[in-house]
């Protein structure tokens, strides 16, 4: 799937931060983290079961693969963190499923454009919903979201393109089944299409601005893949380390003192980190796809859990059809830990495998040994 430079996802931090999109050339190929493979397996388990939903008016009954096409292992919590949102949209669409989409593409313009998870347009009451699904586990609030701004003006269009009534009021709903937090698992914003409008006036500003050599430093960093470019970070992370080296040891400290010093530790711990993690998708690039000697650093095979192959659960049924209580739970396999305890060797074999998980750069005295590069083994035709 190609991504937007000016997407619905990174909205958040383009419209805050014009220069992050300067920065786009430098960075090395996105590395995608286990928290983002596994939010994209349990996108796809919504949208499979939601597009049965609407083609059978139930949710998918058969059973699954052991994984999902980006080759992450469905498990348990997945599909119970996946109900909330599948119970939720379900029951709002009951009566519209004509009028419902799945992962469906919206645009703003040419270079602006995203994927939402649901949308669903009801022509009588003029209303238009959109359902965001988020696996992780950082609160996500719904109202002033950019990306839900951005998401709720491109089905709008997409409305206006197909030749329906425009509608009045429009939905957005976050369902965040991971994120426990006081206002709970799904949050909405509500807004008129008149207030929608003046959303996207300022994403569209935000748009024109993209590109320019203007830096803006905020809670948006988090997601910019520019950090180790950026001199606008670094001169904020530099600030925070100044009052670090600056501070006195705390003597018989009152609450409120304690706090001030607390608050600005988060704030410096949080741009330090930012730029930690920015490096080390640096250094790992420039050995792995670059083939450079970091000094005092190595590669090494990433360790992975076992998996289930295709299939695994027919074979193992026609090999062991006395397990089938033990190994099969309602809508899966059991883990591979449990089912290596009651399976033979040979069995497992047969249905279990270790997937390549790709290599880490580590200091050169830990434990591993050392793996030639991308580029190395792309030149010795490895
Ligand atoms: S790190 Fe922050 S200030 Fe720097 S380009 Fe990225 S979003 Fe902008």
């Amino acid at each position: 799937m190609s991504h937007a430079v000016l997407g619905g996802s990174n909205c958040f931090r383009w419209a805050n931060c014009a220069g992050s999109v300067a920065l786009l050339h430098l960075i090395p190929p996105g590395l995608p983290t286990e928290a983002a493979e596994q939010g994209t397996a349990a996108h796809w388990i919504v949208e499979t079961r939601l597009n049965h939903w609407k083609e059978h008016e139930r949710d998918f009954d058969g059973v699954w693969p052991s994984y999902a096409p980006n080759n992450v292992s469905l498990y348990d919590e997945m599909f119970e963190a996946t109900d909330v949102m599948v119970e939720y949209v379900a029951d709002l669409c009951a009566l519209n499923w004509g009028n419902t989409w799945m992962e469906r593409r919206v645009s703003l313009s040419d270079e602006m454009f995203g994927t939402l998870d649901v949308g669903s347009y009801s022509p009588m009451y003029r209303h238009l919903d959109v359902f965001d699904y988020k696996h992780g586990r950082m609160f996500v609030p719904a109202v002033d979201n950019y990306q839900g701004a951005f998401y709720m003006v491109g089905a709008v269009r997409d409305l206006q393109e197909r030749g329906l009534p425009l509608p009045l009021t429009v939905t957005f709903h976050i369902i965040q089944p991971n994120c426990y937090h006081h206002e709970g698992f799904i949050r909405k914003w509500t807004l008129t299409l008149e207030e929608l409008y003046t959303w996207w006036e300022k994403i569209w500003a935000a748009a024109q601005r993209a590109g320019t050599h203007e830096f803006n430093t905020g809670s948006w960093c988090e997601y910019c893949p520019g950090t180790a470019s950026c001199k606008a970070h670094w001169e904020k992370t530099q600030g925070y380390l100044n009052q670090v080296i600056a501070m006195q040891p705390l003597e018989s400290p009152s609450a409120e003192q304690i706090a001030e010093r607390k608050r600005m530790l988060d704030e410096a711990m949080t741009f330090i980190k930012q730029q930690q993690q920015a490096v080390d998708v640096l250094a790992y690039h420039m050995a792995e796809n670059q083939g450079k000697h970091v000094p005092g650093y190595k590669l090494v095979q990433r360790n992975t859990h076992r998996k289930y192959v295709e299939g695994a659960a027919d074979i193992l049924l026609a090999l062991r059809p006395d397990l089938a209580d033990k190994a099969l739970k309602p809508r899966e396999l059991i883990s591979p830990p449990n089912l290596i305890k009651i399976i033979d060797n040979d069995v497992s074999s047969l249905i279990l495998y270790k997937p390549d998980g790709g290599k880490r750069l580590v200091p050169v005295e830990s434990k591993g040994a050392a793996v030639a590069s991308k580029l190395a083994e792309w030149f010795n035709g490895e």
